[in-house]
């Protein structure tokens, strides 16, 4: 199998709802899931960014299938090519989750400061994705980490530091 990645952008129809995002992801994550296809895809504005990563087969056929989608027009592919690993791999399809396309990171891959991939170059639309990747990671590494045994079993503990304080207190100087 080629693992390869996809990217597109396109244009939202009009009136569509945020129940028929929801509706399109659910869709997506059953078929996603069974056909080992993972990304994200981003709405924001009146444009959808999408990234597949899977199997080349995979992904054609998936593609193909959400080109002609009345949900969706104007669909500009902007990458297709075979990658080493995945960058959402545990997610069959997700929406990104909000908070995350801050002005500053629209700023530092567009224009402008409003979300709209169908007019990101390409490169700047992958290295969009890459970085929305990387902080879900590192937010699900700090999650993580705060849920294991061990990182609850640092958590300071007032009486023993209050102890370990009193017992690095100069002692008294001997008396002449
Ligand atoms: P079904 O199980 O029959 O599901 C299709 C369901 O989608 C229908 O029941 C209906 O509720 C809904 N639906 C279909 N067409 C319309 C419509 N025109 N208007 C309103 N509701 C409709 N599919 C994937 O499998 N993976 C993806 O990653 C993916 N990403 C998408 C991204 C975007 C931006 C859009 C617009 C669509 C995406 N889709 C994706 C959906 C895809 O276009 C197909 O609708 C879906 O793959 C069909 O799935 P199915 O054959 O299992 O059909």
């Amino acid at each position: 199998m080629y693992l390869s990645r996809l990217i597109y952008a396109s244009r939202a129809a009009d009136g569509l709802q945020p129940h028929d995002v929801e509706r399109i992801l659910e869709v997506s994550r059953r078929n996603n899931s069974k056909a080992g296809v993972t990304g994200v895809l981003v709405h924001g504005g009146r444009e959808f960014l999408q990234c597949l990563e899977g199997g080349r087969e995979a992904l054609n056929t998936t593609y193909a299938r959400l080109l002609p989608d009345p949900r969706h027009a104007e669909v500009q592919l902007l990458e297709y090519r075979e990658v080493s690993r995945r960058w959402f791999p545990d997610w069959s399809m997700q929406a990104l989750p909000p908070g995350l396309l801050t002005r500053q990171r629209l700023l530092r891959y567009g224009e402008r400061e409003v979300f709209a991939p169908t007019r990101l170059s390409a490169d700047n639309a992958a290295a969009l994705l890459e970085d929305l990747a990387a902080e879900l990671r590192a937010g699900a590494e700090e999650r993580e980490a705060a849920a294991s045994p061990s990182a609850r079993a640092v958590e300071p503990d007032p009486a023993g530091l209050l102890r370990r304080l009193r017992s690095l207190r100069p002692s008294s100087p001997p008396a002449s």
